[in-house]
C-alpha cells in the first residue's frame, strides 16, 4: 500500500473521530443532557469543531494531497483510493478557500440571526430579523464569490450539499415539477376531503414507540449498530458505521408522527448502516448527497411505508397493538387517512403532494434574493403570493409565512431546501429501478419481506457511500438521470386511484 496514503487516511480518520465526538455530544444535548449544561455543552463542542477545522485545513494535508495527485491519476477510475484522494481533496478546497476570519464573523452573524429569530417568530416581528436577513444574503453572496467560475451565484452553495446539482438543472425541473403538480391539486380540491379522523384518537405514546422500533428492525434497521430515542425534532445521526442513531417524537393524538416520521428516519439510517465496511472513517463514509439520501427516506416513508401493500401486511398488527381505537376502522380507510392531501402553510406538517410547492416556493425565492431581483423587505409579501398562487393558502402572520423555518437564520441563504425535492423526485426513481431489476418486489412488500429490495438498494446506492457523485450515482443506479417522469407516473397512479381522478 501506498505510504502516503496510509498518512491521508490517519489524518482524515482523526477529523472523523473530532466530528463524530461533537456529533455524540450533540446528540446527547438533544436527548438526555441535563437543562443546566447548555453553556458548558456549546464550549465543549466549539472547542472539538475547532480542533476539527484547524485539522482540515492544516497545510501539511494540503502538501500530502499534493504528494499524492500523481499516484491518484494513476488508478483506474472506479477504485476506492482515487475516490478517497478526489474527496480529501474537495473537501480541502472547501475548507481553505473560504478565509478563517469570514468563518468567524459568518458563524458570528449566524448565531446572532438565530437568536434574534426566536424572539422575532414568537412575537410576529419579521422588522426585527429582516436586517439579519439582509445580511445574511450579503455574507451568503460573498460565500460563493470564494468560489468563483460558477454558471449562478446559488450554484457553490447547492454543491456543499447537492454537489455538480445545478441552478440550470434545478430551476426547469422544478418548474416543471409545479405544471405536473398544479393540475393534480386542482382535481383533488374539486373531491370530497378525505377522512382521517381515525389517526386523530388518543395513541399512548409508548404502545405506539414499541410498534414502531419492531417496524423499522422488520425494514432492516440494526439495532446491534443503532438505537432509538425521542427528541423534539427527530434526526438520524451517525458516529461510524457501527454506530448510526435514529431519533423520533411521537405525539399522544396524532399517529403519524410516530409512524411515517420514525419510518423516515429508519430510511436515512438504513443508508448509513449500509455503506462499505472499508470505507469506515474516510470521507467516502456517508451518503452521496442530502438529496440522494432524502431519497432514501422518502423511498421508505412514502413510497413504501404510504403504500396499500404496506398496511395490507402491517395493518392487522397495529389493529392488535391498538384494538380500541382501530378494531373497527378497515385497513382501506387507514391507508387513505395515511395519504390524505391538503394544501396547508406548514412545511413539515405537509403531505406528500403540497410537500414540493412548499419547497420549490422556497427555493425559488432564494434564487430572488441571491440575484437581488428580490429585497429583502420586501420577502414577506412575496411569500404570501407564491403561498396563495401556488397552494391557494394565504398565512394570516409572518410566524407562519416567511419566518416558519430556522434555514435561513441558521445557515446561508441558498443551498438548504433543493434537497428535499430531489429527494421525493429520485425516491420513485430508485424505486421503479429496483422494481425493474426485482420484479418480486411489490409482492415481497404486501408479505412483510423487504430483504430484496433493501438488498438491491444496499448494492447500487448504500454501500457506494460517498464514492460516486450523486449524478453519476444516479446514472449508474437507475440508467437515466435525474428526471421527472417516474415521481410523476407515481404521484398520478396513486392519487388518481386515491381521489377518483382522470388525467
Ligand atoms: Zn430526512
Amino acid at each position: 500500500m501506498n505510504e502516503n496514503m496510509q498518512l491521508l487516511r490517519e489524518r482524515l480518520q482523526e477529523i472523523r473521530d473530532l466530528n463524530a465526538a461533537a456529533g455524540l455530544l450533540y446528540w446527547d444535548q438533544t436527548t438526555y443532557m441535563p437543562p443546566a449544561a447548555s453553556p458548558a455543552r456549546a464550549r465543549q463542542m466549539a472547542t472539538l469543531r475547532r480542533i476539527s477545522h484547524q485539522k482540515s485545513v492544516d497545510p501539511e494535508l494540503g502538501r500530502l494531497l499534493d504528494e499524492l495527485d500523481p499516484y491518484a491519476e494513476g488508478l483506474p477510475p472506479g477504485s476506492d483510493d482515487a475516490a478517497l484522494v478526489r474527496l480529501a481533496r474537495r473537501d480541502y478546497e472547501r475548507a481553505t478557500r473560504v478565509p478563517s476570519d469570514f468563518v468567524a464573523r459568518f458563524a458570528q452573524h449566524r448565531a446572532e440571526t438565530f437568536e434574534a429569530w426566536t424572539r422575532a417568530r414568537p412575537a410576529d416581528d419579521f422588522a426585527l430579523v429582516q436586517p439579519y436577513l439582509e445580511k445574511t444574503v450579503q455574507y451568503s453572496r460573498e460565500m460563493a464569490g470564494f468560489f468563483p467560475g460558477y454558471e449562478h451565484i446559488a450554484d457553490p452553495l447547492i454543491d456543499f450539499s447537492d454537489y455538480g446539482i445545478k441552478v440550470s438543472i434545478l430551476r426547469p425541473l422544478f418548474a416543471e415539477l409545479r405544471q405536473g403538480l398544479r393540475p393534480l391539486l386542482q382535481a383533488i380540491a374539486k373531491k370530497p376531503p378525505i377522512d382521517d379522523a381515525c389517526l386523530r384518537q388518543t395513541y399512548p405514546v409508548e404502545q405506539q414507540l414499541a410498534f414502531v422500533r419492531e417496524l423499522v428492525q422488520h425494514l432492516g434497521y440494526d439495532m446491534q449498530r443503532g438505537r432509538i430515542d425521542l427528541v423534539p425534532h427527530p434526526y438520524t445521526t451517525m458516529f461510524s458505521i457501527y454506530d448510526v442513531r435514529l431519533t423520533t417524537r411521537a405525539s399522544a393524538e396524532l399517529l403519524n408522527e410516530a409512524l411515517f416520521g420514525t419510518i423516515h428516519e429508519a430510511g436515512h439510517s438504513l443508508y448509513d448502516q449500509g455503506i462499505d465496511p472499508a470505507f469506515e472513517g474516510t470521507p467516502l463514509a456517508r451518503g452521496a448527497s442530502s438529496g440522494v439520501h432524502e431519497s432514501q427516506s422518502r423511498l421508505w416513508e412514502n413510497v413504501v411505508g404510504r403504500s396499500r401493500a404496506f398496511w395490507t401486511f402491517f395493518y392487522p398488527r397495529l389493529q392488535q397493538v391498538f384494538p380500541d381505537q382501530l378494531a373497527n376502522v378497515p385497513l382501506e380507510t387507514f391507508y387513505r387517512a395515511a395519504n390524505k392531501v391538503q394544501p396547508g402553510l406548514i412545511r413539515v406538517n405537509a403531505d406528500e403532494l403540497t410537500y414540493n410547492m412548499h419547497i420549490i416556493i422556497r427555493f425559488e425565492l432564494e434564487l430572488d434574493l441571491l440575484e437581488g431581483r428580490l429585497a429583502v423587505a420586501d420577502l414577506p409579501e412575496a411569500w404570501r403570493e407564491r403561498y396563495r398562487r401556488d397552494l391557494g393558502v394565504v398565512p394570516p402572520d409572518d410566524r407562519d409565512g416567511v419566518m416558519q423555518d430556522m434555514h435561513w437564520y441558521y445557515g446561508s441563504v441558498g443551498g438548504g431546501f433543493q434537497g428535499y425535492t430531489i429527494g421525493n423526485i429520485l425516491s420513485a426513481q430508485f424505486f421503479n429501478a429496483a422494481v425493474r431489476a426485482e420484479d418480486e418486489i411489490p409482492a415481497d412488500i404486501e408479505r412483510g419481506e423487504f430483504g430484496r429490495l433493501l438488498g438491491w438498494l444496499q448494492e447500487n446506492v448504500y454501500r457506494h457511500g460517498r464514492k460516486f457523485d450523486p449524478v453519476e450515482l444516479v446514472e449508474r443506479a437507475t440508467g437515466r438521470p435525474l428526471q421527472l417522469d417516474d415521481y410523476m407516473d407515481y404521484l398520478w397512479k396513486k392519487y388518481g386511484e386515491l381521489y377518483g381522478l382522470e388525467k
